[in-house]
């Protein structure tokens, strides 16, 4: 179990990310930080949200506290609980009290994933209490004006397990953020890559191709981080077509007619 014993300092963003922006997204997020209200990101895996996180946490100079969602996760760990240590019984907060208690940006990635309880302590911190309930330690801990609650979540599984409810949508700034235009994305896999600009355009080119058939055998096609693994497995010298195999066909899809499709669609580029 992880005891999140990582120091507020081990969070911040040294560095500036390379973020290429796809709309006024930042403008929207700063508008929004500086009036105190919680963002959702909306949108496909892979297209940058996790990047754009990063970008604004150093942009605004706060620790980012990232929580990957998954079925297990519960409110506790994201509270905190009490631990045995040396024969000591310990209270450890979790990642969402030290982001309140730090002042920090807390990405919850994936939220719809998390444990239904988990609602329990995010929408009191999601609207204009800014609180944060720890039930266990009968206390109630008000979030700072630098405290920001973020969230992701990807509409396109449509599954009604997999919605997220209206009482709690409608306590964010929901932004939507897709693949970039072909453009763009020819610069960040060429940049993230490092494989030039010809190479890049093959990839995004053959990227659309698998996108189109999203619906008809994928339930996604590539994502803009799987054309840089793409890129990256080039650049490394593996050839184009078993890299596009590798790297994307075979991420998106365990079905052997869509992975020899995916497998014609490469090498008609390559
Ligand atoms: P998500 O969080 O939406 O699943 P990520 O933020 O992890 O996706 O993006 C995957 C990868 O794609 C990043 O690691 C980065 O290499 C690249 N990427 C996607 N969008 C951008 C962007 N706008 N600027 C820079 N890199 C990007």
């Amino acid at each position: 179990m992880e005891t999140h014993t990582l120091s507020q300092e081990e969070h911040y963003i040294r560095r500036e990310p390379y973020y290429e922006a796809i709309g006024d997204e930042i403008a929207i997020f700063e508008a929004a930080y500086r009036n105190k209200l919680p963002v959702l990101l909306k949108g496909p895996t892979g297209c940058g949200k996790t990047r754009f996180m990063e970008y604004m946490a150093w942009r605004l100079k706060r620790p980012l506290i990232t929580v990957s969602c998954h079925d297990d996760l519960t409110a506790s760990d994201l509270v905190g609980r009490y631990l045995v240590k040396g024969g000591e019984t310990v209270w450890v907060d979790g990642p969402l009290t030290r982001a309140v208690r730090v002042g920090g940006i807390c990405y919850l990635d994936e939220i719809v994933e998390a444990r239904k309880d988990t609602m329990v302590v995010i929408h009191p911190l999601a609207d204009d209490r800014r609180a944060l309930p720890m039930e266990k330690l009968g206390q109630l801990i008000e979030a700072g004006d630098e405290f920001c609650l973020a969230i992701s979540y990807n509409p396109g599984y449509q599954s009604v397990l997999k919605d997220l409810k209206q009482s709690t949508r409608q306590r964010f700034v929901a932004m939507e953020f897709d693949y970039p235009t072909p453009e763009l994305e020819r610069r960040i896999v060429a940049n993230e890559a490092g494989v030039d600009a010809g190479l890049a355009e093959k990839l995004v080119r053959f990227a659309h191709m698998t996108r189109n058939l999203k619906g008809s055998g994928l339930d996604e096609g590539a994502s803009t981080r799987l054309l840089v693994h793409a890129g990256k497995l080039i650049a490394g010298g593996v050839a184009p077509v078993v890299a596009c195999q590798s790297a994307v066909a075979q991420a998106v899809t365990d079905d052997p007619d869509m992975l020899a499709a995916i497998q014609e669609l490469s090498a008609s580029l390559f």
